[in-house]
């Protein structure tokens, strides 16, 4: 340890975590036994006698007795409020809850998350007419598990203002008997029924705040918020931050699916990513092109092995999708987009080839958002271009053994292919995507290990990772994904230590 090393001129640690197995994560991912912190900023790492001597009367001793320390986790992709609201919404993944007639309580804006119509015994999703007839009068919205698919009674397509009537949106659809919609709806198409189901101020500070403790009780202090945050939830959240009653550090996306929707204003009003600070920052300028890879409605070259109808639905052409991430791109916005399936992906990689053609900015790290069904071919183009893929694998227990039934064994044993991409020097980022999985990362730094579906199917062995790279991509990987490697992801004199460091 050098005097020189030390910042801020303390000499004297706050903290000390002795006699343990502290991951540094650094490059050679060297392990120490003893780290001292102070002033919110790591101070020394060391053997515990090297850090004892940083002691002195008033320094508190944590002894790790032989256990580990990692840098805080980071999740690169989770949905803050999304997961907060959850957590107070109606849980469909619970057991007793297969059945449609278990969704079917009274009361005011019923809100439900998680269901899963594979996992249900009908097999489909519910309806309006089944959710009609216990909650005729109360508007009900059942988001399935990943987001992409809501499903609602009546009176919710009432209060949206959608009838027999209403057309398909670009982007999305409502399933239809004859001329009469059923109350589900698809991508772009429930984007009307979540905004009349938006929760009160009140409502996301306190969806804030237990997303929040989830995430610090998970040993995760950053995440990236994909969607959400930057919108109505946006307040209440810096309201939170200034009273210094929100701990976690948000890197907060711009979140997009239509040239509609009330998040564009952004785009042509001149902010950039990273504005702001540690705890709470400006992140991605984020773009949905596809759906979801369980729905599934993400979109594949060939047809699903489930459906040779069926190639998912694009949100964008070519032509509208360049025009977008170009803009975000000369704003100054980390350009991001969700391309789960091959096509959606091999779209937004000519986007964001033409965006730096036309207007070079090396510096700008843009990134794909799961980057699911990515082929030999487009994992050679995401290295050449200097993407940061952000990878689930914690989706492997809950969705893998549907992703089998939809997209063949040939596609699913090569889905999320972090081990290759890590390989050839692609810095993956790793993330739970909660609410639609579990938030914790040690979930999903299991699955990283494993690829089990739930079924006991080990999925694509070879792009299984070792322990150390599961928690780089949780660490290091995701803090370089939001410009912030040199303040946290690692255990590193000079980086964040327990809180902020002052301004
Ligand atoms: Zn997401």
């Amino acid at each position: 340890m050098q005097a020189q090393d030390i910042p801020h001129g303390r000499t004297t640690a706050e903290l000390i975590f002795t006699g343990g197995q502290v991951h540094t994560v650094n490059a050679r991912n060297n392990i120490v036994e003893a780290v001292a912190v102070s002033g919110g900023c790591i101070l020394g790492i060391g053997s515990t006698a090297e850090i004892c001597a940083l002691a002195r009367s008033g320094t508190r001793e944590a002894a790790l007795r032989r256990r580990s320390r990692l840098p805080g986790f980071i999740d690169a992709h989770c949905h803050l409020t999304g997961l907060g609201m959850a957590m107070v919404s109606i849980d469909c993944k619970a057991p007793g809850r297969q059945s449609i007639e278990a969704f079917q309580p009274p009361g005011t804006w019923i809100r439900g998350g998680g269901y899963n119509q594979t996992r249900l015994r009908a097999r489909r999703h519910p309806t309006r007419d089944d959710r009609d007839t216990v909650a005729p009068n109360h508007p009900v919205i059942f988001t399935r598990a990943c987001g992409h698919i809501a499903s609602v009674n009546s009176r919710a397509l009432a209060v949206a203002g959608i009838t027999d009537q209403t057309p398909d949106p670009s982007g999305g659809r409502y399933d239809r008997d004859g001329g009469r919609n059923l109350g589900v709806a698809y991508e772009t198409a429930q984007t009307p029924l979540q905004m009349a189901a938006l929760p009160t101020a009140e409502e996301f500070s306190a969806a804030l705040m237990r997303a929040s403790q989830a995430y610090l009780a998970a040993g995760c202090t950053s995440v990236h918020d994909a969607g959400g945050l930057v919108g109505p939830a946006f307040g209440p959240c810096q309201d939170l931050v200034e009273a210094g009653r929100l701990k976690l550090r948000s890197y907060a996306f711009a979140t997009v699916n239509s040239l509609q929707h009330p998040v564009m204003g952004l785009l042509g009003a001149g902010p950039r990513s990273r504005f702001g600070d540690e705890r709470l920052r400006l992140g991605a300028f984020k773009v949905i092109t596809d759906g979801s890879s369980s729905g599934p409605t993400t979109t594949t070259r060939e047809p699903y092995t489930s459906n040779d109808q069926d190639c998912g639905i694009l949100y964008w052409d070519q032509e509208g999708l360049d025009d977008l991430l170009g803009r975000a791109h000369r704003q100054g916005f980390q350009c991001t987009v969700h391309a789960v399936g091959d096509r959606a992906i091999e779209q937004t990689l000519n986007a964001i080839a033409r965006a730096q053609r036309e207007c070079p900015r090396q510096w700008l790290r843009h990134r794909i958002e799961h980057c699911a069904i990515c082929l030999p071919d487009l994992q050679d183009r995401v290295h050449a271009q200097g993407i940061v893929p952000v990878m689930q694998p914690a989706f492997f227990w809950e969705f893998g053994d549907g992703y089998i039934q939809n997209y063949g064994r040939h596609r699913a044993d090569t889905m999320f292919p972090v081990n290759s991409l890590i390989a050839a020097g692609v810095p993956v980022a790793g993330s739970s995507d909660a609410q639609v999985t579990h938030n914790a990362p040690l979930f999903d730094i299991e699955q990283g290990l494993t690829q089990m579906t739930m079924a006991g199917d080990i999925w694509g062995p070879d792009e299984r990772v070792d322990l150390t790279t599961a928690i780089r991509l949780h660490t290091i990987h995701g803090a370089f994904a939001s410009f912030e490697e040199g303040f946290k992801g690692r255990i590193e004199v000079g980086k964040a230590g327990r809180s902020c460091p002052p301004r």
